[in-house]
C-alpha cells in the first residue's frame, strides 16, 4: 500500500542518469556540462570540457549556447585567476558563471555565532554576514538566521537556487539530534528555516561532514578517491569520502569519531559514552591538558594554548599531548577505513602546522605495521573558515545540478516570453 500511495502522490520521473529520448538526452547533457563548469570552477576552455564529458564539438557548442541563453553560464576569454585578465563577448572561451545567474545561499551555523555567505555556479564565493550569539537563547540566534536569509533572499531574488545549512549537531535528516545547546535539541531545521524563503530548497547536514565534502570538491582531497576528512572543533567530527561522496550512514549521522573510545579511559563523556577521543584531542583535550577550565569560545581559548606554545611550557606540554592523541586517533581510523590520505580542518589543521612531529609520532604508533611503510598523507585544509560553508553550498548545487533541477530554473526573460507567448 505505501508503495502503490507513493507512485499516486509523487509525479513519477525518470531517472536523472537515464535519458532515452532526444529532449531527455540534451537536458542530461546539459546537467553534465554545467556540473562539470561547477566542478572545474570555472577554470576550464570550452574544448577541454568537450573532451573531458565525451562530446561533440558542436553538440558541445549547441549546449554552451543554450546554457547561455539561459543565463546559467557565459563564456569569458581566458580562465577567471588573478594572472588573467577578464574580458567578455568572444566565441570561444571558457564557460563561467553568468553575472545574473543562479546562486547558493550557505549558512555556518556554530554554538556562538553563524556567518552567511553566497556562492555563485562556479564556487565564488563572498561572505555575507557574521554574526555573534547576541540574542539571549539558541532560538533567538535561529531567528536572527531567518531574519538574515529573508533580506539576502529579497537582494538575490530568483537567482537564489536554494540554502545550505551545516550545523553543529549529528543530524538526522534536517533535525538536530544531539547538539550542545539544549534549546537545539530535535530543532528541524529545515523546517525551522525554510519558511525565510520562498525559493529552492533548505538542505541541513553536520558541519564536519559538510567541512569534508568541501575538500573532496574544492580543496585537499579532490580527485582522491576514497577520502578520510576530520574536523576539529569543540569535538571531533568527520567523514568517509568515497569518489567524492560522504558516507552519512542510514540516518545520515555518521562520522562522529570523536565519541570513540580511540585513546582515552573509562571517563564518562558529555555524549553518553565513555573514554571519548575528544577528552584527549581537539579543543577539549588541549584545554584539559592545558588545565584550563573551558569558558565562552573554547576555540578561542584552545587558539590561545596553541599560540603561547612557543613560549609557554604548560602550553607547550598540553600541545604536545593532543597532538599526540589526535594522531593515535588518526593511526586507529585509517587502520579501520584504509582512506588514500586524510583530510584536517578546524583545530586539527592548527594543531598538526603547530606540533606535526607530535601528531605523526601518534599516528604511526598506531598504524598497523604493514601501513606504515607508505602511510596516508596527513593534507590541512587551505579552505580555513569556509569549509562548512563551502560544503553546504555543494548540497544546492547537487540538487540543482541536475535534469530536474535545472528544469526549476527560472531564468527570467525565458519566463516572461513564454508568459506573452
Ligand atoms: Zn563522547
Amino acid at each position: 500500500m505505501h508503495e502503490k500511495g507513493r507512485g499516486t502522490i509523487v509525479g513519477v520521473r525518470k531517472d536523472d542518469g537515464a535519458a532515452t529520448t532526444s529532449a531527455e538526452l540534451r537536458a542530461h547533457n546539459l546537467a553534465r556540462l554545467l556540473r562539470a563548469v561547477h566542478d572545474g570552477g570555472g577554470q576550464l576552455t570550452r574544448a577541454e570540457l568537450t573532451r573531458r564529458l565525451s562530446l561533440a564539438r558542436g553538440t558541445a557548442t549547441v549546449l554552451v549556447r543554450d546554457l547561455a541563453g539561459r543565463r546559467l553560464i557565459e563564456e569569458l576569454a581566458g580562465p577567471v585567476d588573478a594572472t588573467v585578465q577578464r574580458a567578455r563577448g568572444r566565441p570561444t572561451g571558457v564557460p563561467s558563471a553568468h553575472v545574473r545567474g543562479p546562486v547558493a545561499l550557505a549558512v555556518d551555523l556554530r554554538d556562538d555565532s553563524f556567518t552567511v555567505a553566497v556562492f555563485e555556479l562556479t564556487g565564488r564565493c563572498t561572505v555575507l554576514d557574521r554574526q555573534e550569539r547576541d540574542a539571549e537563547s539558541g532560538t533567538g540566534m535561529l531567528t536572527d538566521v531567518a531574519d538574515r536569509l529573508r533580506i539576502r533572499g529579497r537582494q538575490f531574488g530568483d537567482r537564489v537556487i536554494g540554502v545550505g545549512i551545516a550545523v553543529p549537531s549529528p543530524v538526522r535528516g534536517s533535525t538536530m539530534v544531539q547538539p550542545t545547546l539544549t534549546e537545539w535539541q530535535d530543532v528541524d531545521v529545515t523546517a525551522a528555516l525554510g519558511p525565510s524563503l520562498a525559493c529552492g530548497p533548505v538542505l541541513t547536514g553536520n558541519d564536519a561532514t559538510l567541512a569534508g565534502l568541501a575538500e573532496a570538491r574544492r580543496g585537499v582531497l579532490r580527485g582522491v578517491p576514497v577520502a578520510l576528512h576530520l574536523h576539529v572543533a569543540t569535538g571531533i567530527g568527520g567523514v568517509l569520502l568515497a569518489d567524492g561522496l560522504p558516507v552519512t550512514g542510514a540516518h545520515g549521522s555518521a562520522g562522529e569519531f570523536g565519541h570513540m573510545p580511540l585513546t582515552g579511559s573509562d571517563e564518562p563523556c558529555r555524549c553518553g559514552s565513555v573514554g571519548c577521543w575528544e577528552l584527549d584531542a581537539g579543543a577539549r583535550g588541549l584545554l584539559r591538558a592545558a588545565g584550563q577550565p573551558e569558558h565562552g569560545d573554547r576555540m578561542l581559548q584552545a587558539e590561545q594554548v596553541i599560540a603561547t606554545a612557543r613560549t609557554d611550557p604548560r602550553s607547550s606540554r598540553a600541545l604536545g599531548l593532543a597532538a599526540r592523541a589526535l594522531g593515535r586517533g588518526i593511526g586507529a581510523l585509517v587502520n579501520a577505513q584504509d582512506p588514500e590520505a586524510v583530510g584536517l580542518s578546524g583545530l586539527a589543521a592548527e594543531v598538526y602546522q603547530a606540533d606535526p612531529d607530535a601528531v605523526t609520532a601518534g599516528y604511526l604508533s598506531t598504524l598497523m605495521r604493514f601501513r606504515r611503510a607508505d602511510p596516508p598523507a596527513l593534507l590541512p585544509s587551505t579552505l580555513g573558515d569556509l569549509g562548512a560553508l563551502t560544503g553546504a553550498s555543494e548540497l544546492v548545487f547537487d540538487a540543482f545540478l541536475t535534469p530536474r533541477g535545472l528544469s526549476a530554473w527560472p531564468a527570467p526573460e525565458v519566463r516572461t516570453e513564454e508568459k506573452t507567448a
